[in-house]
């Protein structure tokens, strides 16, 4: 059975010429630290919900990237976490919204999965069953990042909110860039997962949830089809219930999971200006890593030895 890890660490209008060689370095290192994480569990026959957890665990632990510890700062200048995460095998699923200070918001989705009889847990009530947990917890210093801040600082006065990445020169706020890590893996036993984690939107509303942690829009996976994470402007993709429909193309339509995807991505989204990505995963280990805006951050390694890290086009 093959092997697949993919992973993203967001999307949007990720130009070469915004960019510096150091800091381009730091962002595909991030992300093979991830793949490396991943691929790991699987190699030792373990499961792929596993290692989605560990792929995300690094992503989220790196201030690059928009989701734990990198989290942008919402309107009141907090930090609102939304996470979610399910498993192919059976359906199985768990989600956070509005989560503050829990170090690893994966982790907390998968023990609502594994530990609760919920799927979804939200705010003071998440954080709650985070302390039963024993999850850990950092001081919001954890959580600072001075790019984040300025992007926040140089519109919080403003109705306006933007995606991760976006220039804070004000009139290039809605130049599309977005945040948000996810990942996606087959197991030797072919079973597939999928991970989503993110910070959200800058200046977001306080209490404003995105598609990530809404199971079937940012994050699905089942067997029988696809896992399958998303990146991109939240509010479109929960329109499109863009991963359940991938899924759904692959059951109804008996579309494989490049053209599946390429239809949600490049054609359903597009319909709707919804600009970003997704990942995705079957269970016999394709994958595909599609996008319809400039760049994503975004890698791949399968047992077949093929590995990627890329951001651009
Ligand atoms: N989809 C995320 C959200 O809307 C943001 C992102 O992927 O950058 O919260």
């Amino acid at each position: 059975m093959k092997l697949t890890i993919a992973v993203h660490g967001g999307a949007g209008t990720i130009l070469k010429q915004d960019m510096t060689p150091e800091l381009e370095q730091s962002y595909k290192q991030g992300l093979r630290e991830a793949l490396l994480a991943g691929y790991a569990v699987l190699e030792k026959n373990g499961f792929a919900m596993d290692a989605v957890i560990a792929a995300s665990v690094v992503l989220e632990d790196n201030i690059l990237f928009n989701a734990g510890r990198g989290s942008v700062f919402t309107k009141r200048g907090s930090h609102e976490m939304d996470a979610s995460i399910m498993n192919g095998i059976n359906l199985s699923a768990g989600a956070v919204c509005g989560v503050h200070n829990v170090r690893n918001p994966i982790k907390l989705a998968a023990a609502v999965m594994q530990h609760s009889d919920h799927v979804i847990l939200s705010g003071d009530g998440a954080e709650e069953f985070a302390r039963k947990e024993n999850l850990q917890f950092e001081q919001d210093e954890y959580f600072f990042s001075e790019f984040r801040y300025d992007q926040w600082k140089a519109i919080r006065d403003t109705d306006e909110y933007a995606l991760d990445h976006s220039g804070i020169e004000t009139d290039k706020l809605f130049e599309n860039k977005f945040g948000t890590i996810g990942a996606v893996a087959c197991d030797m036993y072919g079973n597939i997962a999928a991970a989503t984690s993110t910070g959200g939107m800058t200046n977001k509303n306080y209490g404003r949830i995105g598609d990530t942690p809404l199971i079937g829009c940012g994050t699905y996976a089942n067997n029988k089809t696809c896992a399958i994470s998303c990146t991109g402007h939240g509010e479109l993709f929960i329109k499109a219930v863009a991963a359940y429909d991938v899924s759904c193309l692959m059951e109804y339509a008996h579309m494989n999971l490049h053209d599946s995807m390429n239809k949600v991505v490049n054609e359903k989204l597009v319909a709707i200006n919804g600009e970003g990505g997704m990942i995705g995963v079957d269970a016999q280990g394709n994958f595909a890593l599609l996008f319809n805006c400039d760049g994503m951050y975004r890698g791949v390694k399968t047992s077949e030895g093929f590995e990627e890290v890329k951001i651009y086009r």
